[in-house]
């Protein structure tokens, strides 16, 4: 048995893997447009055109078949932009998923709400609906559904408690761009979906993010949110004017994106159902595969998914197969005969280092942020036994398939 790639000995994978984020003609031309066209923003001066945020904004609505699209800076922002525009505010409770990224917690706390982590279905990985009931309060005013990612969540019974509390769903799309369920894009399914376009996510212009909701009043006051309490006129006004107007009725703050960024958000959006489809095909190889290995399997997505998509692929270990070895040590020595990075899923979020809210100097009640009374056992085991494949990886061949399943049974070699 050759020796490990982690203690020095030859890799499985030494070419690299398909770049991500990749670059081509149409996205550099659209780019050079925008640098060309003296307005690189929308609180830029109007050029005469319509400015690129507005051009990849419809884009985004139609390709969701929803009514209203705004870029955000971020998803960060995205997040906070749509909890604001519901009214989310000191005191109230928002249901955050315990295995997620940490800003969705610090979306809500950034508002002075308070995120009540709740645990995780152990197949899909993401919220349980049960979890979700029992956690409801008088004081709760959004459950914040994650697809995590290469699940949709369990809609069906998320929307199912949504209406029975009168409590909206805000659907995290951060790792879910063109995902279908039951007929519908991801987004469109809760009272808003929210974006995230940084540079690891499958549709990404470095960094960025967008709202997408129905609802014209909601959209209205996230536009506001987003721009400083601006809205854009009706009517494009001269070249050389303004395109936004002031409203001066929202306490707002700055999360636009720039209109280099739209630029690009509007070219790779060309490309996004090639690459899902792509990554779909690899993986039903790489499930095939996967068979030849005792001890793995990989994450669900809930009923009603007609069209995942893959930000991450978790694949869950059978530690006993695996002669219990830790699984950070599985991780470090796949990623050393992988070339590339493989690591863990999300620390649960009542564990997470960046989530410390008694590191901000706060105005409301302390003790309601005391993320030691949630419990969050199969966010947590989810954590101890799994490893991510990065999306990237399944923009290539399937020979490139083939391969991960050598590094994995190398490992699993080497454990035994
Ligand atoms: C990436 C991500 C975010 C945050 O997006 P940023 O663009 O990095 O601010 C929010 N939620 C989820 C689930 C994410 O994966």
């Amino acid at each position: 048995m050759s020796t490990l790639a982690l203690y020095g000995g030859e890799p499985i994978r030494k070419k690299a893997w398909p770049v991500w984020p990749p670059s081509d003609p149409e996205v550099e031309e659209e780019v050079l447009r925008s640098l060309r066209s003296q307005r690189w923003t929308i609180s830029g001066l109007y050029n005469g055109n319509r400015s690129y945020e507005e051009r990849f904004s419809n884009a985004f609505a139609k390709y969701n078949s929803g009514k209203f699209c705004i870029p955000t800076a971020n998803g960060t922002s995205a997040l906070i932009c749509a909890m604001q525009a519901m009214g989310i505010g000191s005191g109230d409770e928002v249901i955050v998923p315990g295995l997620t990224w940490v800003a969705c917690a610090i979306a809500v706390v950034k508002l002075n709400a308070i995120p009540v982590f709740v645990d995780v279905n152990e197949s899909t990985l993401c919220l349980s609906p049960s979890r979700v009931e029992e956690a409801i309060t008088g004081r709760t005013r959004a459950i914040m559904a994650v697809h995590l990612y290469s699940a949709i969540c369990d809609l069906d019974n998320l929307l199912q408690i949504s209406e029975k509390y009168n409590i909206p769903l805000i659907e995290d799309c951060a790792q879910a761009h063109g995902a279908i369920w039951r007929g519908q894009r991801v987004g469109t399914i809760g009272k808003i979906g929210t974006f995230s376009m940084q540079q690891g996510k499958i549709l990404t212009s470095g960094e960025g993010g967008a709202c997408i909701t129905n609802d014209s009043d909601l959209a209205g006051k996230i536009y506001a949110i987003r721009t400083n309490g601006r809205s854009r006129l009706s009517v494009p006004p001269a070249a050389g004017y303004m395109e936004l107007t002031e409203t001066g009725n929202v306490f707002a703050s700055n999360y636009c994106l720039s209109e280099i960024q739209c630029a690009i958000l509007l070219a790779r959006l060309n490309t996004l159902d090639y690459e899902n489809n792509l990554r779909k095909n690899n993986k039903l190889i790489f499930e095939t595969f996967l068979k030849e290995v005792e001890g793995l399997s990989l994450q669900k997505s809930s009923q009603g998914t007609e069209a995942g998509s893959m930000y991450h692929l978790p694949v869950k270990i059978d530690l006993s197969e695996f002669n219990h070895a830790g699984i950070e040590t599985i991780c470090k020595a796949l990623s050393a005969e992988l070339n590339t990075w493989i690591h863990q899923p999300y620390a649960p979020l009542n564990k997470n280092p960046l989530y410390d809210p008694s590191s901000l100097k706060w105005y409301g009640d302390k003790k309601d942020l005391d993320a030691g009374r949630f419990n969050l056992p199969v966010s947590l085991d989810a954590h101890n036994t799994h490893f991510l494949l990065h999306h990237s990886l399944f923009l290539g061949t399937t020979d490139d398939m083939e391969m991960i399943i050598e590094g994995i049974k190398k490992v699993k070699q080497h454990v035994k």
